[in-house]
């Protein structure tokens, strides 16, 4: 029997966010290349010696990137939009163009970025390569054998990570211009591969990991069958090389059997997630394979319950002869170290985390049980105390939370009346004008505000000063407002960092880590907050607020701003022990009393934001409807609270709305306010498969970019919407928050949204006269 630790990647930002510093520093041109690839190297070697000396017995490598890993693996097969070959491709420059564009009028050289998207169902962004109709593939990097012989010549056991090639082209998107499919370029770059794991393996390389995450998807297997078995055939014949094929973030499901008959001589299993493949796994991957097993969870924060994962190991061990102990998918979505947070959470929630180090740990301890026992008693026993100590603490569970949520019926997921009762009955009380125009929430978030912020952190402004700033420039703004002519207003949301941090900040069940970071895209990372326990409000979060900023305006209605429970799950670190329904539900009951003391306090209108529900969507399909349902009933209980006048706004951005569009309706939302300006025609075509009865606001302009817009471009856009959405029912607003906007841009975007609606009542007008 013989037996491995390892995990699949390591963060690589670095203990203190190394990385981001160098990248930024090299960025605004203080600091050099050389410095950038110097202190790379140093940051791969401290990650390689903590692995070590935490007993992994082999290390992966080519983990590591500078921005992005999907973007590495294109790069390094040449697949580089013609736009980019105008700059230097053999460093940096395109590389990091293709990254985050480049605007340099000093060369003449003006490129965007590719587009970023989602990695699977994490909150880690890559870069969309594109493959063009005469795509040509040819070994342009070796910075993974590059970063293998460094590994070597520092005396580590090794093994590559590449993206292979089959999940390559399945996330890339085909060239503007183009009409192929990317999947369709395999063939062509089969043998570029075959030269770069060559090149492996003459240097040395026994073992590679080909990662091949898109097999934890519903595949069309009439395409990826042969698609795979072509790839892998061809790698097959390269002679000393081992592969581990991995997929993680979901069970194998339907193509284990794929999997499995591949000439790979490991498989990775994601015991995590995908623990249900397992006894199907043991029977259908051939004896001689290794099986890799993912039990430690790469992408939560809790730690692991060992005892109960060495049952799934000793199930494994049993029937095999050759098992690897392996995180669940790699540990770039975990933070670095608990080191810091020593002396800043307390010792009790300290005991329940486990972040990447000490996953390495978990790895190498369970991997010990299996061949030297002894060695880990001790620190088994230590785990378990912690795991129990988490089950039993009183801090985890609320009685009074639990028996709330279990005592509720249907009743409280619905409003008292229709919408189209509601509808009445908030004209009436709003008295707002055709075509409505309103704004998402937030407002520039100034140096100002910024530092007004920090110094009340740092304790050189007092509380009252703070809140006399916060309440000057929330006056400011909704003067403003009022003066240009919005209709519904906000106001601005000074006091917020995040829409998800400021509610944990208030709420009961929630801590917050020092310097738990995870890569969010590129050099930006996020520090999501930890619900550890039941989730309460122990007092009004918003109340206060919402109060002066109504008092501020004579007659216009001012929202209510809130963030909704999927939100806060989905941009958060969850627990793991009750299901992530359950939380939401948790979080819903505390915004739904919020909402409730808003509308107590004079609040007509109030919108629950719900960016994140679309990303939140499982991996299958076979999983959507169980996520929708709950995640249609936990916002409906943090909103039917209110009173039929009471009119509930919400949000969303990124919208890829086809597949969740009926669940949109079924929120049952009176207004609903959504990003579009980017896919005009995608929400159209839903609109008009589906239909729509309540209002809604598709956003008129893109607030990501600085560029105004001019009152002609969104009359047409407002125009086309009116040929799809009854004009009563019609809203005019930008497209998402304008925090990261400046006031100019701001001021002249909405006065020509303001007239884009005047004028659009004025021909509604006359043709209602004319007609
Ligand atoms: N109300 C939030 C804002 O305006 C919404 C942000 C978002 O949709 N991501 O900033
Ligand atoms: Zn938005």
């Amino acid at each position: 029997m013989s037996i491995k630790s390892t995990i699949l990647g390591f963060p690589r930002m670095g203990s203190d966010r190394q990385l981001k510093k160098l990248v930024e520093g090299f960025w605004a041109g203080k600091s050099t290349e050389q410095e950038l690839v110097e202190g790379s190297k140093k940051l791969r070697a401290d990650h390689w010696a903590l692995q070590k000396a935490h007993g992994l017995s082999e290390v992966p490598v080519g983990d590591f990137s500078y921005y992005d890993h999907v973007l590495d693996a294109a790069f390094a097969v040449g697949v580089i939009p013609d736009r980019y070959k105008q700059l230097d491709t053999a460093g940096t420059q395109a590389y990091f163009a293709m990254a985050r564009g480049l605007q340099d009028k000093s060369i003449g050289v003006d490129v965007p970025s590719l587009e970023m998207k989602k990695w699977f169902d994490t909150n880690y962004h890559y870069m969309v390569p594109e493959i063009a109709d005469d795509q040509k593939f040819v070994l342009h990097s070796t910075k993974v054998i590059d970063e293998f012989n460094e590994a070597k010549a520092l005396g580590y056991a090794a093994r590559p990570v590449v993206l292979g090639p089959v999940s390559l082209l399945a996330l890339s998107k085909t060239a503007k211009g183009s009409s192929s499919k990317p999947l369709d370029h395999l063939a062509d770059l089969i043998p570029v591969y075959v030269q770069l794991l060559s090149q492996l393996a003459a240097a040395g390389a026994e073992w590679v990991q080909l990662d091949e995450p898109v097999l934890a998807l519903d595949l069309d297997a009439a395409v990826y069958k042969p698609a795979f078995e072509q790839a892998y055939g061809e790698f097959a014949k390269i002679a000393g090389l081992k592969y581990l094929l991995t997929s993680y973030f979901d069970r194998l499901g339907d193509n284990l059997e794929l999997a499995a008959a591949l000439p790979v001589h490991g498989i990775h299993l994601d015991l995590v997630r995908g623990v249900a493949d397992l006894d199907k796994a043991l029977e259908v991957v051939p004896q001689e394979k290794v099986i890799s097993a993912g039990l430690i969870n790469g992408r939560n924060i809790w730690k692991a319950n060992l005892e109960k994962q060495l049952a799934i190991l000793n199930k494994i061990v049993g029937a095999r002869k050759s098992v690897w102990v392996n995180s669940s998918c790699s540990l770039l979505h975990s933070p670095h170290s608990l080191r810091p947070e020593a002396g800043h959470l307390d010792d009790e929630t300290l005991g329940w985390l486990s972040f990447a180090e000490e996953k390495v740990e978990e790895v190498a301890t369970l991997a010990a049980v299996v061949s030297n026992p002894d060695s880990v008693k001790a620190k088994l026993e230590a785990n378990a105390a912690k795991v129990a100590s988490r089950k039993q603490s009183e801090r985890i569970t609320r009685p009074q939370v639990q028996q709330r949520l279990a005592a509720l019926d249907r009743s409280s997921y619905n409003r008292k009346a229709e919408f189209t009762q509601r509808q009445q009955l908030q004209r009436a009380s709003l008295k707002l004008p055709m075509f409505p125009t309103t704004t998402i929430g937030s407002f520039p978030q100034t140096a100002e505000v910024r530092k007004a912020r920090a110094q009340f952190r740092k304790g050189t402004l007092s509380k009252a000063e703070y809140q006399e700033f916060l309440d000057s420039e929330t006056r400011k703004c909704i003067e403003w407002q009022d003066q240009v002519g919005l209709d519904v207003l906000v106001h601005g949301e000074f006091e917020r960092t995040d829409m998800v941090e400021f509610f944990g900040e208030h709420l009961e069940g929630f801590v917050f880590t020092k310097k738990g970071w995870v890569q969010s895209y590129g050099s930006r990372c996020v520090k999501p907050p930890v619900i550890y326990g039941d989730v309460s409000r122990p007092h009004a979060m918003t109340v206060d607020v919402a109060r002066f900023a109504q008092s501020c305006s004579a007659n216009k209605p001012v929202k209510g701003m809130l963030t909704g429970p999927v939100t806060i799950l989905q941009w958060s670190f969850v627990r793991d022990d009750q299901p992530r329904s359950q939380t939401a539900g948790q979080i819903a009951l505390a915004i739904r009393d919020e909402v409730v003391d808003l509308e107590k306090a004079g609040i007509k209108v109030i919108q629950v934001d719900e960016p994140a529900i679309r990303e939140g969507l499982p991996l299958r399909k076979a999983d959507y409807d169980a996520y929708l349902k709950w995640s249609v009933d936990v916002f409906r209980l943090a909103t039917t609270g209110v009173n039929n006048e009471t009119q509930i706004h919400t949000h969303f951005c990124y919208s890829d709305f086809n597949e969740i569009f009926t669940a949109i309706k079924s929120l049952d939302a009176d207004v609903i306010t959504i990003e579009n300006s980017k896919s005009d025609l995608k929400l159209l075509g839903a609109l008009e498969v589906h239909g729509y009865s309540a209002e809604i606001g598709p956003g008129l302009y893109d607030i990501h970019s600085p560029r105004v817009p001019s009152i002609e471009e969104m009359a047409a856009r407002f125009a086309a919407l009116q040929k799809y959405i009854p004009a009563e029912n019609l809203w005019a607003n930008p497209d998402c928050g304008l925090k990261t906007r400046g006031w100019p841009e701001v001021k002249q975007s909405l006065t020509n949204l303001v007239a884009v609606a005047a004028d659009a009542r004025t021909n509604y007008a006359a043709r209602k006269a004319s007609a």
